[in-house]
């Protein structure tokens, strides 16, 4: 049984697609969707080689290897091009995730849907697929064993059509379809985010009054303005 957080990345990857999971480790995804008959074929993608070997053992015990290809590279150079319509990455943190979409872009034109999870850092893929033209069609937040998890889906074009013009800022921090909904785990994660950012206002104010720390202060200060504003709403 896939875990929660994958299970809510595979719940996004359309019918009848072929995919490539991008850092897939273990391959849980690829097997499982491919199991289940959503996927016709996968391509679970791994840079280092223990996660590798581990990919390649998992879907041979499972006996798929006639659907899902075990790729070693870095990012999406393991697909060729107009191999797959939908790409998953899951797991790591977001700067990550768009810097292998970044360096990746000539691997796109085939594909339709992006499924991301970052562990952190959201605000870094919402931004990368704002200036890609990459809309936004869905997003979802989950909490799993004390750990809060965020899914994004992404088709392309009409790239601002997700977001409130005059609330940029708060869209892409918190996530525009998020904002609307403010579950129990979008609360619990901006909450902690807002203790934290206190906590180290505290520490700031203990410090030494250079501009440095002026400047970092004020940044939290309107950081925290906004969240609140938006948790109010
Ligand atoms: N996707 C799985 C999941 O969500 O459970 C595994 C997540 S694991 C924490 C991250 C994996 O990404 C690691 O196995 C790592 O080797 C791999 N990885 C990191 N950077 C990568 C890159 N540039 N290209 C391919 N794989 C990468």
């Amino acid at each position: 049984k896939l875990s929660d957080r994958l299970a809510t990345v595979a719940k996004y990857i359309p019918e009848g697609s072929s995919f490539a999971d991008i850092g897939s480790d273990h391959a849980y995804l690829p097997c499982h969707v491919v199991q289940s008959g959503k996927a016709v074929f996968a391509i679970a993608g791994e840079v280092v080689e223990g996660p590798f070997q581990s990919a390649r053992k998992q879907v041979q015990m499972e006996g798929l290897t006639d659907k899902i290809e075990v790729r070693k590279g870095n990012g999406l150079e393991v697909i060729q091009p107009g191999e797959v319509d939908c790409i998953t990455i899951a797991g790591m943190g977001g700067a990550l995730i768009s810097q292998i979409l970044d360096e990746g872009k000539s691997k796109l034109d085939s594909v339709k849907r992006l499924v991301l999870q970052p562990n952190i850092s959201a605000i870094s893929i919402r931004t990368w697929l704002l200036d890609h033209n990459w809309t936004l069609v869905e997003e979802e937040i989950l909490e799993e064993d004390g750990k809060i998890y965020e899914v994004l889906v992404a088709e392309k074009g009409n790239a601002f059509k997700a977001y409130n013009k005059n609330k940029m800022d708060e869209g892409l921090l918190m996530g525009p379809y998020l904002i609307q909904k403010q579950s129990e785990a979008f609360l619990k994660k901006w909450s902690n985010e807002m203790e934290n950012w206190k906590r180290i206002l505290d520490q700031l104010d203990k410090a030494n009054e250079t501009i440095e720390n002026q400047q970092k202060k004020q940044e939290l200060l309107d950081k925290i303005k906004m969240v609140e504003e938006t948790l109010k709403q």
